[in-house]
């Protein structure tokens, strides 16, 4: 049997080329004196949490914009974070805030994810955000899945008239994910269906895929055996497994991407593929939100 050539559809020049589109619309914020600025809460000291906040704040700052990060004790309270969203809604310098997830188990994070000004909610969580995205007419689109669109526009895949299979329905991948690929729009108009763990034999239906896109968060959930050859795989997962590195552990995808070469018509590593889009879309709804609130229209 011929073996198949994978593409893997790796990240970095994916954001690289969005960067470079980005530019000129900074640009012309700054002529209005105007620098599009961040502003990331993390409570806690969850040690993920904290690298994410911290490699999306750096590639604010090596763009030159404006990038804060509020690190807040992990027992604050209700009150007290609701507080400080709403002083952070007011301060004019600051076009997108966001609130790192997860959030301690005491604080209701549907709660506070309401809280912040939907005009700021530069991760699409609001649910004035997802009811537009639902309806048709986003006004912010969550970063992950934007990039996944803008990841597989990037390397030529088509998702119209594909059957593509979502693993995990989380409010900020899957689900709005599903909205986006079945939308009647040229970036959508696939079949989609929707998997979590109330589906009855996942692998039936990871075969029909000849889009997979698995967000689950279960280390090497997706094996060989489960998927059609020429599939393309957008693979979300970021599982730390441990191991006797300096670090003490490594990133694992939710798919053995090493097992799938030969067999997926493209896929994504991990690390190095959906997370640097993740970021680049962050900057991008940020750079969208500093325009809106200074009236500049972008085409
Ligand atoms: P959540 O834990 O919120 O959701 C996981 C989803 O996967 C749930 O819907 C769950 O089903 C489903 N699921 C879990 N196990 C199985 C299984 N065995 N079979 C079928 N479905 C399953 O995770 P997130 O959506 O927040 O994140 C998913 C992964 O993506 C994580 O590894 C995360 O770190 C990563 N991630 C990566 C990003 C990036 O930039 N690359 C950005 C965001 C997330 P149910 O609803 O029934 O519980």
């Amino acid at each position: 049997m011929s073996s198949i050539d994978t593409v893997l559809m790796t990240g970095k020049p994916v954001a690289t080329a969005l960067y470079e589109r980005l530019k000129p619309r900074i640009e012309v914020l700054g002529q209005k004196g105007i620098t599009p600025g961040l502003v990331a809460l993390l409570v806690g000291d969850d040690p993920a949490s904290a690298i994410y906040v911290g490699s999306k704040t750096r590639k604010f700052e090596e763009l030159g914009l404006l990038a804060e990060t509020r690190t807040l004790p992990g027992d604050i309270s209700r009150d007290d974070l609701l507080a400080v969203i709403a002083e952070l809604n007011a301060a004019d310098r600051f076009h997108g805030l966001l609130v790192q997830l997860p959030l301690p188990n005491h604080l209701p994070a549907n709660d506070l994810l309401e809280s912040v000004a939907p005009a700021k909610d530069i991760d699409g969580f609001h649910p004035f955000n997802l009811g537009r995205l639902l309806a048709g007419n986003p006004t912010f689109i969550p970063c992950t899945p934007q990039g996944i669109l803008e990841l597989l526009s990037h390397y030529g895949i088509t998702v119209a008239g594909r059957h593509a299979v979502i693993v995990g329905r989380s409010n900020i991948v899957g689900k709005p994910l599903a909205a986006l690929l079945s939308a009647k729009q040229p970036s959508g108009n696939a079949t989609v269906t929707l998997c979590h763990t109330g589906t009855a034999n996942l692998a039936h239906h990871t075969r029909q895929a000849d889009l997979l896109i698995v967000a689950s968060g279960q280390a090497g959930l997706v094996t060989p055996d489960m998927v059609t050859p020429g599939v393309v795989i957008v693979d979300v997962g970021i599982n730390r497994t441990g191991d006797d590195s300096p670090k003490g552990y490594h990133l694992r995808g939710d798919v053995d991407t090493e097992k799938m070469l030969g067999i997926a018509q493209a896929i994504t590593p991990v690390p190095g593929g959906v997370g640097p889009l993740t970021v680049a879309m962050l900057v991008s709804n940020t750079v969208l939100a500093a325009e809106r609130s200074a009236g500049v229209v972008h085409n």
